[in-house]
């Protein structure tokens, strides 16, 4: 018997799971025109994943497609609570007042798909983070959109955010998780967590409350 070994990953089928998702070209920094790589944080195309997910593995496992499906409609049920909470809540919302400002612009497509405005101080994390010129233009962002709250990620400092809350007139809300989880202990143990915990972030923000 032979150990597996990494080389051996060619062999074994490949799946786009982010296949259907309509890409976003980033609109600036070192990665310009590429597609943002955070499709995963609007639950919209969460369901677009999980949907690729149980195609993939019946397709390569006929055998269990019925426990597949059932697993895959289960984990869609959850992701799709939370994104009626997310237009329930937003709906309330004055629609000048539906503003995700974030640090890095990891939620575009969560923006996109539920009709959010965006701003965010860099457009993805290792471009310069936090220079005085993106400090600058957020804090009058947020200043002339009267924006209530400005948030950050949980993996970058959020002192430059800080600054443009001060600044801007605005609340610091907390921060998001985007390209990690927490350990079982922590606010995202898991990819639903994480989407859970930013949703009410972001709402309890928005609300003042
Ligand atoms: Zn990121």
């Amino acid at each position: 018997m032979g150990r597996t070994f990494l080389g051996s990953l060619n062999d074994v089928p490949h799946v786009t799971i982010s296949e259907g998702v309509q890409p976003i070209a980033i609109a600036e920094g070192n990665y310009q025109n590429r597609p943002n790589p955070h499709a995963w944080m609007s639950p919209r195309n969460a369901l677009i994943y999980v949907e690729n997910i149980r195609k993939a593995l019946s397709e390569i496992d006929p055998a269990n497609a019925a426990t597949y499906s059932a697993n895959a409609e289960a984990y869609s049920q959850q992701i799709e609570a939370i994104d009626q909470k997310l237009r329930m809540e937003l709906a309330r919302l004055p629609e000048n007042q539906r503003f995700m400002a974030t640090c890095e612009g990891a939620f575009t497509y969560l923006i996109r798909d539920y009709n959010l405005k965006e701003i965010y101080l860099w457009a993805v994390n290792s471009d310069h983070e936090g220079t005085p010129q993106q400090i600058r233009r957020a804090i009058d962002q947020v200043k002339s959109n009267q924006v209530p709250v400005v948030f950050c990620e949980s993996t970058v400092n959020p002192d430059a955010q800080k600054q443009v809350a001060q600044e801007g007139g605005a609340e610091f809300g907390g921060v998001f998780y985007v390209d990690s989880l927490t350990d079982a202990n922590g606010d995202a143990p898991t990819y639903l967590k994480l989407l859970e915990y930013n949703v009410n972030t972001l709402i309890r923000g928005l609300q003042g409350s």
